[in-house]
């Protein structure tokens, strides 16, 4: 078998490649459980970051018996409504990030995502951020509640889409949480964590990843170092 296929860089969103303001985030949520009468008093408090969507809007339906009529309203609720809402000015875009996938577009490595998003989101925030780079796929946290699933679920799409058998230690997470760590060590995957999101370095390190960078600038100094 061929080890060496080019690596598979799989960026996170949310904190990683561009970040959603909270103060358009939160109030989204809120007007959807309040319309569709939804409690859930901890919405504004609970943490989202690292988490699939699909795990965050489930849990919201703690006190309605995990209703999974009331999951698909929810669901579908949110995506129409961040479709139809979300513009750039809430949306700060994380610098360098086109830097990053020049070079490796340049490496020629494949080039996708691994977000907890559900896709129909992520398309909506990545073109509020105005990132219009054609990713080749996606592994996404539409149907998972666990993130670790989502490395598994990159190597099944690499596996149809290119002509190779994919090799987890040729492929690299890039992300922002612990989560985004721990879900590369487990597939046996490389880690980059940035600081770019709500976590220190000393959180981030507790993981062990690779490496820690404050942003993604200057790929060919650390990339490297990370792929040897
Ligand atoms: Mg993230």
């Amino acid at each position: 078998m061929d080890t060496k296929h080019p690596w598979v860089i799989l960026f996170d969103i949310d904190g990683t490649l561009l970040t959603v303001d909270r103060s358009f985030n939160r109030p989204l949520l809120r007007g959807i459980l309040n319309d569709l009468e939804i409690d859930y008093p901890n919405m504004e408090s609970d943490p989202f970051s690292g988490r699939t969507d699909h795990d965050i809007l489930f849990s919201f339906l703690a006190n309605h018996g995990y209703s999974p009529e009331l999951y698909k309203k929810i669901k579908s609720t949110y995506l129409e409504r961040i479709e139809s809402t979300i513009l750039p000015e809430h949306v700060f875009r994380q610098p360098f990030v086109d830097e990053a996938i020049n070079y490796f577009e340049q490496l020629g490595s494949c080039i996708g995502l691994l977000t907890g998003n559900y896709p129909t989101a992520a398309t909506a925030k990545l073109r509020a951020a105005k990132i219009d780079y054609s990713f080749s796929f996606g592994a996404f946290g539409e149907f998972h509640k666990d993130r670790n699933e989502l490395p598994f679920l990159a190597m099944d799409k690499v596996k149809e889409l290119f002509d190779f058998e994919p090799n987890p230690s040729r492929f690299v997470i890039i992300g922002d949480t612990p989560r985004d760590v721990e879900c590369a060590k487990k597939a046996g995957m490389k880690s980059v964590a940035l600081t770019t999101g709500k976590f220190t370095k000393e959180e981030l390190g507790k993981g062990t990843p690779d490496i820690i960078l404050d942003d993604l600038s200057k790929p060919e100094k650390w990339f490297p170092e990370v792929s040897n």
